[in-house]
C-alpha cells in the first residue's frame, strides 16, 4: 500500500464526517471507573473509537471517543446518552463532559519523534520553552507521559509534524541554554530495536580516569592529569598523548593493578542500566582508551559482552611504560563498535554509544544513538543528545524505558 492511499476502515469505525461523541470524566480516580463508564455506554451499542487515560495525583481523566448512537428522540439516541452518562458520574462525584463532533482525530502529520526531556527539577519555565520550541519547529505534541520522577524528572513528547533532525537542531540550542537535557529520536520500531550499547569507560562507566589512579601511584598525577585534560578536549591526538603518559608510569611494580581496580568508582546508575539493559536482551559493551586491567574485572563483575581497551605493558612484575597490541584510540573506538555490532548481529543504526572524551566522537557519530554523558563542550555540541545529569541510568529513559519498568524488572528478578 502506498502512503497516499489511506486504508479501508474497519466494521464500525466512524469516516470523517460520520457524528462521534467524546466523553470526558474527570475526578478522584478509584477502582472500577473505566468499567462503570463502558458499561454506562454498552447500552447505545456504540464502536470505541479511541481511549486515552491518565491518573495523575490520584485524579483521573478518562477520555473516550465513541460512535454518535442512532435513532435520535428515541430513548436510546444522543440525548438519553447524556443523560445517562451525567447522572453516573453524578452518583460517584466525578465530572462528565460529552462534545460532539465528527469523525476521529486529525491525522498525524509527516515525521514523529520522541522528545525525552530530563530536569533535576524540571521547571515550568524549561517546559514552556520546550514545547513553544517544538511548536517553533512545525511540530505538534500528541501525547505527554512522565517515565521517571527519579532521580531526574524525566518526561517524554511524543510528537509529529516536525522532522527528526531539524526538530533536534532546534531543541539542542534551547536545551543548552535552559540547563536541561533533551533527546529527540525518530518514533518507530527501529527505537524499540536498538540492541547493543557500547560505553567509553573512563569518566561514563566509571567516574575515575584510570590513568590517573595509576598516576597517583607513581607521583605524577598533576603532569598526566594535565595532558589527559587536552586530550579529552580534543587539543592533542590521543594515541600520542596516550604513549606520553603510559612512558611516565615507567617502572610502576604491578602489584598496583590491583590497588587501582579497588579504587575504580562505578558512576551512579551504571549497575542499574547495564542490569536493565541485560534483562531487556541488549548486548552491552565496552571501549576505552584506558586499560585492559581494568576493563576486564569490568567486564566479569557486570556481566559484558564485549569490552576492549589497551594493554599495560607488565615485564619482570614492573610496568614498562608502554602498551601493547591495537591502540584503541578515537577511530580505534568506532572500528570497535562496528565489529561489536557484527559480532552482535546488530545493525549500526540500532546501537547506542555513550561517552565523554572527544576521543568518543568517532564512535558517537557512528551508533544509531549517540549520547554525550557528561560531556566536554566539543563532545556536547557533536553528539546526537547530552544527558548532564551524573546519573548513568538516565539512558534508559532516552530508550524510553520508564522507571517503573527498571524497578518492576528489578522486583521479579
Ligand atoms: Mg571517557
Amino acid at each position: 500500500m502506498s502512503a497516499t492511499q489511506t486504508p479501508p476502515l474497519p466494521p464500525g469505525m466512524p469516516g470523517e464526517d460520520a457524528p462521534t461523541l467524546l466523553v470526558k470524566i474527570f475526578g478522584k480516580d478509584r477502582p472500577g471507573i473505566t468499567a462503570g463508564l463502558f458499561d454506562t455506554l454498552a447500552a447505545y451499542g456504540l464502536a470505541v473509537v479511541d481511549i486515552e487515560q491518565v491518573v495523575t495525583r490520584g485524579r483521573i481523566t478518562l477520555c473516550a471517543l465513541v460512535t454518535a448512537p442512532d435513532g435520535a428522540g428515541s430513548g436510546t439516541g444522543e440525548g438519553a446518552l447524556r443523560a445517562t452518562v451525567h447522572s453516573w458520574a453524578e452518583s460517584l462525584k466525578l465530572q462528565a463532559e460529552i462534545i460532539s463532533g465528527h469523525g476521529d482525530n486529525r491525522p498525524r502529520g509527516v515525521g514523529r519523534s520522541h522528545v525525552t526531556v530530563l530536569g533535576q527539577p524540571l521547571t515550568a519555565e524549561s517546559t514552556a520553552a520546550i514545547a513553544a520550541c517544538i511548536t517553533g519547529a512545525g511540530g505538534n505534541i500528541d501525547r505527554i507521559f512522565r517515565l521517571a520522577k527519579y532521580p531526574v524528572t524525566a518526561v517524554e513528547f511524543e510528537v509529529s509534524g516536525a522532522l527528526t533532525e531539524p526538530l533536534r537542531t532546534a531543541l539542542a540550542t534551547e536545551s543548552a541554554a535552559l540547563g536541561v537535557d533533551v533527546a529527540v529520536v525518530a518514533s518507530g520500531l527501529q527505537r524499540r530495536a536498538q540492541r547493543l550499547v557500547v560505553m567509553d569507560v573512563d569518566s561514563t562507566l566509571i567516574q575515575d580516569e584510570v590513568i590517573e589512579l595509576f598516576a597517583g601511584h607513581a607521583g605524577c598525577e598533576d603532569k598526566v592529569a594535565e595532558v589527559t585534560a587536552a586530550a579529552m578536549r580534543g587539543e592533542l591526538d590521543f594515541e600520542e598523548s596516550l604513549h606520553a603518559r603510559v612512558a611516565l608510569l615507567a617502572g610502576l611494580d604491578a602489584s598496583v593493578v590491583d590497588e587501582v581496580r579497588r579504587q575504580v568508582r562505578l558512576t551512579p546508575g551504571a549497575n542499574t542500566l547495564v542490569r536493565t539493559l541485560k534483562l531487556l536482551g541488549y548486548q552491552v559493551g565496552v571501549v576505552s582508551g584506558g586499560f585492559t586491567q581494568v576493563t576486564d574485572e569490568l567486564r566479569e563483575r557486570l556481566g559484558l559482552d564485549f569490552a576492549s581497551a589497551n594493554t599495560l605493558e607488565i615485564v619482570d612484575g614492573k610496568l614498562t611504560g608502554r602498551v601493547t597490541g591495537e591502540i584503541v584510540d578515537r577511530a580505534g573506538k568506532a572500528r570497535l563498535l562496528r565489529r561489536f555490532a557484527e559480532e552482535a548481529g546488530v545493525p549500526l543504526a540500532q546501537t547506542v554509544a555513550i561517552g565523554d572524551g572527544a576521543n568518543d566522537l568517532d564512535m558517537l557519530n557512528a551508533a544509531g544513538l549517540g549520547v554525550a554523558f557528561n560531556a566536554k563542550p566539543v563532545v556536547q555540541e557533536a553528539a546526537h543528545t547530552a544527558v548532564n545529569v551524573p546519573f548513568l541510568d538516565t539512558v534508559l529513559y532516552l530508550l524510553g524505558i520508564t522507571r517503573e519498568e527498571v524497578e518492576a524488572a528489578d522486583t521479579a528478578r
